[in-house]
């Protein structure tokens, strides 16, 4: 899917660091890119493999995945689904319950009846009220004692909010395992690395323009991810429309900035990022400080043409430092 986040890779001070590796492939409708250090190339390899074998069992875009085939299983049978399926879709599923639905991983449904993984459409108000109940929690129970899970009423899970995230921390936990020092892995929106002990500068791209670096944190490891309803959009009746959904009301947001979320692990950036997308500003950053979520804003000033940047309170404690590069960026303190 699309990417908005992007890294620029400025090494601080390089001359004791060997040159870097990179190995990239198409992977989850984008570029994957993994850097190692030189000499460690199999290793990169072996992660986009990692990635490789997530999506084969987690793609939707296929009928033949695990996933798929869980989705199109009949109403209320428990299928048998892996150890690591069912790990993650009870994970997202109880993170998803923290944002107080706003990142739904049954949202399906509604990515259906918008068609936002085509051209895009409007639905009738009574379609989307029939869809939108089709997306309703309890319509999935999972069942931990059998490793089961039964749909009712053709809910449906759609992966593309986690997907990337999930495959980010399986390629870091096969690059740690295999013993590299150091890595950075970019997934278009989102970004994964660890061992940078000197500190590496990530550029979070400006939500209408992604090959502009808007602002540039350096960290030295961890996931960053960036949602946008900037990017992706499509027009009916004049009226523009994001590939982000409000599970809370069905409706396709409208285009309105980016939200960034840092996190230790690619999962919980992933997930969280699409949350504060849903959530907006306002109480996007109430909720991350109540949380204590590391989370970053890029929207539009309302009374100008500039954008804002605004961080929640736990930010600026994550990344070792924060700097604005584009033009007609202010920050806004909270
Ligand atoms: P990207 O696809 O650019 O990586 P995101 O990580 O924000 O961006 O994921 C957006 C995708 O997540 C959508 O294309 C759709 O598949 C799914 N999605 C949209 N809205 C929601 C939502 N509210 N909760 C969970 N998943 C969502
Ligand atoms: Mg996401």
């Amino acid at each position: 899917m699309s990417s908005i986040a992007f890294a620029a890779l400025l090494l601080a001070g390089c001359a004791t660091i060997p040159a870097d590796a990179t190995r990239a492939r198409y992977l989850m409708g984008t570029t994957c890119t993994v850097t190692v250090p030189a000499g460690e190339e199999a290793d990169a390899q072996a992660a986009l493999d990692e990635i490789a074998r997530v999506e084969q069992f987690l793609t939707t875009w296929r009928d033949d995945s695990e996933l798929a085939r869980l989705n199109a299983a009949a109403d209320d049978v428990a299928v048998d689904v892996s150890p690591e399926l069912f790990a993650l879709l009870d994970e997202v599923s109880s993170l998803a319950e923290t944002t107080g639905g706003a990142f739904n991983p049954l949202v399906r449904p509604l990515v259906d009846l918008w068609n936002t993984r085509g051209e895009g459409s409007v639905p009738a108000q009574s379609a989307l009220e029939a869809a939108l109940a089709r997306t309703n929690p309890a319509l999935a129970r999972l069942d931990r004692a059998h490793s089961t899970v039964a749909l009712s009423r053709g809910a449906a899970f759609e992966e593309g909010g986690f997907g990337k995230g999930y495959a980010l921390d399986r390629a870091l936990a096969v690059l740690a395992q295999n013993g590299v020092g150091r890595a950075f892995v970019d997934f278009g929106g989102q970004v994964s690395l660890f061992g940078w002990s000197r500190g590496l500068d990530v550029a979070i791209a400006h939500p209408e323009q992604r090959l502009e670096p808007a602002v540039v944190v350096t960290v030295e490891s961890g996931s960053i991810a960036t949602s946008s309803g900037s990017e992706r959009t499509f027009v009916v009746d004049g009226a523009r429309f994001s590939h982000l959904i409000d599970p809370r009301n069905g409706r396709a947001l409208p285009p309105r900035g980016s939200a960034t979320a840092f996190d230790a692990r690619g999962l919980v950036a992933d997930v969280l990022s699409t949350a504060l997308c849903v959530l907006g500003p306002d109480e996007g950053l109430r909720w991350a400080d109540a949380h204590d979520v590391a989370a970053l804003f890029i929207v539009p000033n309302p009374v100008s043409d500039a954008w804002e940047v605004r961080t929640s309170r736990s930010f600026r404690s994550h990344v070792r430092a924060i700097r604005l590069v584009a033009p007609n960026l202010t920050v806004k303190d909270q």
